[in-house]
């Protein structure tokens, strides 16, 4: 249905298809050109710290060189925030390692930094350090990155940043992607910029984007004849939709400035509502993109549940989605070790993604507001 609100689409600049047509116009209809080098240098000199950025075809695809650079290897053991989107764990599965879970902790919803050092302990005492951390920043929220950062110091484990929902988003200041050794974005079509599809890797130094890109054009010697010492993999951007990118950069900031304003919105909406309360930053340290706006429902308070009002809202045609299930409770990682408590599974089972484009409408604010009070007093008579 077209007039469907959704979670979070798709919102063009103007400029994409101005920069799209640069490459058929140049003929650089390939995964190399001009738009990947501009794309790439947009997203450098946004992140300042003096990064160096690999454009590539998906987050996923980031993730998994990043470990590959990390040193990751079979058998190995990977520690990585346990709520989160699977994408942040897959890439471990890739290279024949084992995820180890760790729990969140309540303020910024991501990894404990308490749990992480106990996993660590832990894993060295019975001969086993972990080979690299992935902490994971969710819906826009920073994580206690410093923390996490200091602890990866002192134990001398690569630090690798999914910063897949969180372009934009600063702790101190900084932008998230880049306390890391390696940070990772996403330009996924649900993501605050999309290219279609696409990601990047994060890197410290010229010679780790030089590696990144070695290892995403199939590991090609410096030979010409097709020559190979490693195994390499197809991950690099294409031109075109680099393009896109290009375009995405420049309404960066103004997206970022919409879903700030959504978020508002949602702040002013629940403020009298008993039981339900919206997902913000704890303190000015942390700065939020708003990726999506997310609400904690106490049922016991609320009197209706995260379904409830999921369905409600579904019934109008609105699109809103639980958070992320934590992924030692998935079948799929159910045989992994998982350091912490109940803190991930507490605010999944309570929580809800609701509408946060930086295309929604007034309009689409003022039905949502709508759907969202009737369904309360629904629940309240
Ligand atoms: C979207 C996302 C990814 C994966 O990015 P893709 O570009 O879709 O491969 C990884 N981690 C998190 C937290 C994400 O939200």
């Amino acid at each position: 249905m077209s007039d469907k609100i959704w979670l979070s689409s798709p919102h063009m600049g103007g400029k994409e298809q101005e920069y799209i047509q640069e490459a058929f116009d140049t003929n650089w209809i390939a995964p190399l050109g001009p738009n990947i080098q501009k794309f790439e240098e947009s997203i450098e000199n946004y992140l300042v710290q003096d990064k160096h950025v690999v454009a590539l075809s998906s987050g996923t695809a980031a993730i998994h060189l990043a470990l590959i650079m990390a040193g990751v290897v079979l058998d190995d053991e990977v520690l990585c925030q346990s709520f989160t989107f699977s994408a942040s764990v897959n890439p471990i599965s890739y290279q024949g390692a084992k995820p180890v879970f760790i729990d969140s902790e309540s303020e910024t919803w991501n990894m404990s930094p308490i749990h992480l050092e106990s996993a660590i302990v832990d894993s060295i005492e019975i001969g086993k350090k972990p080979k690299a951390i992935i902490v994971v920043h969710l819906y826009g929220m920073p994580a206690k990155i410093d923390k996490i950062a200091v602890i990866a110091k002192k134990y001398e484990i690569p630090l690798i940043e999914d910063a897949a929902e969180v372009l934009g988003s600063s702790y101190k200041g900084q932008k998230c992607g880049t306390f890391g050794d390696y940070g990772i974005l996403s330009f996924n079509g649900n993501k605050i910029i999309t290219t279609s599809g696409g990601g990047a890797l994060v890197c410290n130094s010229i010679n780790d984007k030089e590696r990144g890109i070695y290892l995403a054009s199939q590991a090609r010697d410096e030979a010409p004849h097709y020559q190979h010492s490693e195994i390499g993999y197809n991950y690099r951007m294409s031109n075109v939709v680099a393009g896109i990118g290009r375009g995405q950069m420049e309404v960066l900031d103004k997206h970022i400035n919409l879903r700030r304003k959504n978020n508002q919105f949602y702040q002013e909406l629940f403020k009298d509502i008993e039981g339900v309360t919206v997902f913000i930053e704890k303190n000015d340290d942390f700065y939020s993109n708003h990726w999506l706006s997310c609400i904690l429902i106490d049922e016991n308070l609320a009197g209706f549940n995260r379904e409830d009002i999921r369905l409600a809202l579904l019934k109008a045609n609105i699109e809103s989605r639980p958070l992320w299930k934590p992924m030692h409770l998935q079948p799929v990682f159910s045989t992994c070790s998982y350091f912490g408590t109940e803190v991930s599974e507490n605010i999944f089972k309570a929580g809800l993604c609701l509408p946060s484009g930086s295309n929604l409408s007034e309009l689409d604010k003022e039905f949502i507001k709508n759907c969202i009070l009737e369904f309360i007093q629904s629940v309240n008579n």
